[in-house]
């Protein structure tokens, strides 16, 4: 059988992974890990760094097609990987890997960012922070995730701790918003576009810890904006596979936060609540497969993240027999570190 190359080694490879195995694909992680849970349900794994060229070659030799779980792949080396063998291709990459880069781009195509500035140089700091207002989030520029990167600006002396890193800062305004809520699509080979339901989102400091079926009504009145938005971006882009982008529901309509160039935590429970995953739809998408129906199958569903030590209790989890467990198969339970999840539907 052909042979699904996946950057990156955690949990949305290991699904993805399970996903390809059931349509009857191989799969090869590569990632800069020893250790990948993605890789113990793989085929095979490739433990090299991501500027490591003979790697990365004899890696795209290996594979039918190559896709990423990670927006924070270096894009450089990827061009071993030419001909069409990535997918999504490396622009969405490059525009979600940078917090600026990519708030500009969907402002170009008519969405609508918080409030933001650039902060490059320490001396940018002051300014920077004026022309917004405080309260705000300061973030990296790049490398962020599950809340990491970001600081809580209350007034604009909390500035003056903050050292600028080489690539940059993003300092945005605090969004009052009455939920959260993603839209994640799918966009074939052919440029057919699926949608799935969109969640209430619920985060607990900066990390993702629910998502629930039926949304709030905001959510149903400002969805086809959203969808839209995300839809051009996703055209813009020439996107193949699962893209996400996350939305504050506000007074003022969807306001944009921010993208990810994959399937989402957010979509986790489409494995059991959609008629076709996140997962499936995506290898089906980058292998050029008719896409499956992307319907809810309840108009009830719950996905709850096991987040360090709440992982821990797996008899109590499965005293629901209405529960589906997922463990990802990590060592160490560590604070703040996605272990599994939890979904209900119906
Ligand atoms: P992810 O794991 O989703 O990639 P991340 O580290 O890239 O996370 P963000 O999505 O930028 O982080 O922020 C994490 C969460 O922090 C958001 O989902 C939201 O709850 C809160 N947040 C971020 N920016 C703002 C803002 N400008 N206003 C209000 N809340 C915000
Ligand atoms: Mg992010
Ligand atoms: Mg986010």
């Amino acid at each position: 059988g052909a042979t699904i190359g996946i950057l990156g080694g955690g949990q949305l490879g290991r699904m993805i992974s399970m996903a390809a195995a059931q349509l009857g694909y191989r799969v090869h992680i590569y990632a800069p890990e020893k250790d990948s849970v993605a890789a113990e349900v793989s085929a095979r794994f490739t433990s090299a760094a991501w500027h490591d060229r003979e790697a990365m070659q004899d890696f795209a030799q290996a594979c039918d097609v190559v896709t990423y779980e990670f927006e924070n792949v270096p894009v450089a080396p990827l061009s071993a990987l030419s001909g069409g063998l990535l997918a999504p291709g490396t622009l969405a990459l490059e525009v979600a890997q940078d917090r600026y880069r990519e708030k500009r781009f969907v402002e170009q195509l008519g969405g609508k960012p918080a409030p933001y500035a650039a902060i490059d140089h320490d001396n940018e700091m002051a300014d920077g922070i004026a022309r917004v207002g405080a309260p705000g989030i300061m973030k990296t520029r790049r490398d962020g995730y599950d809340g990491k990167g970001q600081w809580k600006i209350a007034s604009p002396a909390d500035g003056a701790g903050v050292r600028v890193p080489e690539s940059g800062l993003v300092y945005e305004g605090l969004v009052h918003f009455e939920c959260e809520f993603s839209v994640i699509l799918v966009r074939s080979r052919t440029g057919e576009v699926r949608f799935w339901d969109s969640t209430r989102n619920v985060h607990d400091n900066g990390i993702l810890a629910h998502c629930e079926l039926p949304a709030p009504d905001i959510v149903a009145a400002q969805i086809d904006d959203a969808r839209e938005l995300a839809q051009k971006a996703a055209e813009a882009l020439d996107y193949v596979g699962v893209m996400t982008m996350e939305f504050f529901a506000t007074s003022v309509g969807p306001v944009f936060n921010e993208m990810a160039p994959r399937v989402h935590n957010s979509g986790h429970w489409t494995i059991e609540g959609a008629v076709t995953s996140q997962f499936e739809n995506h290898v089906r998408a980058i292998c050029g497969l008719p896409l499956g129906d992307t319907a809810s199958v309840a108009a009830t569903i719950s996905m709850d993240n096991l987040i360090g030590a709440q992982a821990l209790d797996v008899v109590g989890h499965l005293s629901d027999p209405r529960a589906h467990l997922h463990l990802y198969g990590k060592a160490e339970a560590r604070a703040g570190r996605k272990m599994g999840h939890v979904t209900r539907v119906g």
